[in-house]
């Protein structure tokens, strides 16, 4: 059993490390919000009172925050505490140049480290049942293999470090342009009379089939149960899409690609927000553009 050091216990971070202290681990946690540090000693989890002293006797380090700035600002806390062969794995959802930025610091350190963002939501947190993308070196991904299996189900290892960043924001813009791709689908048809469970049924079995519509269909009643079904709580809410196809831009931006779909998903999902939309599941986009005017 390893000792971990756990930083960032929110809405993500407090399930994933209560799995850690069911499968066995001992749990060295820290947070800035007192009331999830009180959750986490009810857990079962020994509590610090500052971030350094959580890690310093532990052999993997995890931290869930919620941006590259924080990340890093915790890293150079953290770093000079750590123990030689730690690694440090941060699970958040941060930008590409921050998480290389972290690596370096970590290497010029001589620990290891992981850039492992996820996906599965606080479902997947409480379930155990995440997909990590992981960046970093194989030396880090093999002691780090039984940890992140603890709270995910499934481990791809993409590539050096930022790898696992890259993996996500490219996959999640993929999903915000598909998911606005099915809610225009939906819409029109809904306009030109056609029975929303038709398309489903055409779409879901043809070429325009993909997981916003076969999975995550934004129409109730039609495909499987999603939050569509469940008046559009989320899920995943548009805030937190937004925050993904931004970091997605950012990198777009900083690497000379062009993205225009990406960049016109980033600025519909900001519409849908500024429009009282954030908590809103990202599938909500199908009424938020049903308020929209045609030129
Ligand atoms: P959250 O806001 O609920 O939790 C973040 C936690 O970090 C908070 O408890 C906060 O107090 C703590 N924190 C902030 N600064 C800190 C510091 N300097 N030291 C210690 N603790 C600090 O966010 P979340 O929903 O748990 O998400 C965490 C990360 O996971 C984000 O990067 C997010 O984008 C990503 N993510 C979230 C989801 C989701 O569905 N919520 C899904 C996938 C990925």
């Amino acid at each position: 059993m390893s000792k971990i050091g756990f930083i960032g216990l929110g809405n993500m971070g407090l399930p994933m490390a209560i799995n850690l202290v069911k499968a066995g681990h001992e749990v060295h946690a820290f947070d800035l919000v007192p009331a999830a540090v009180e959750a986490a000693k009810s857990a079962g989890m020994t509590t610090y009172d500052k971030a350094a002293n959580a890690v310093s006797d532990a052999d993997i380090i995890v931290t869930m925050l919620p941006n590259g700035k924080i990340v890093l600002s915790v890293f150079d806390e953290i770093i000079p505490a750590a123990k030689a062969g730690a690694v440090i794995i941060d699970s958040s959802t941060i930008d590409v140049s921050s998480a290389k930025k972290a690596h370096e610091m970590a290497e010029a350190a001589n620990l290891g480290c992981l850039d492992a963002p996820v996906s599965g939501g606080v479902g997947g947190a409480e379930n155990g049942t995440l997909t990590f993308m992981v960046g970093g070196s194989d030396d880090s991904f093999a002691k780090s293999e039984e940890v992140l299996n603890v709270m995910g189900r499934r481990l791809v290892h993409c590539g050096p470090g930022g790898a696992g960043q890259s993996a996500k924001i490219c996959n999640n813009m993929l999903l915000g342009i598909s998911m606005i791709g099915a809610c225009e689908a939906f819409s029109l048809a809904e306009k030109l009379g056609l029975d929303q469970k038709a398309l489903f049924d055409v779409v879901s079995t043809s070429s325009g089939s993909c997981w916003s519509v076969n999975t995550y269909c934004p129409v109730p009643g039609v495909g499987p149960q999603s939050p569509a079904d469940n008046d559009y709580n989320p899920g995943f809410a548009a805030a937190l899409m937004l925050k993904d196809l931004n970091l997605s831009q950012q990198a777009a931006s900083e690497s000379g690609m062009a993205t225009p779909m990406g960049e016109h998903a980033a600025a519909l999902y900001q519409a849908m927000v500024d429009d009282d939309g954030a908590n809103t599941d990202f599938s909500g986009m199908i009424n938020f553009l049903k308020t929209m005017k045609r030129d």
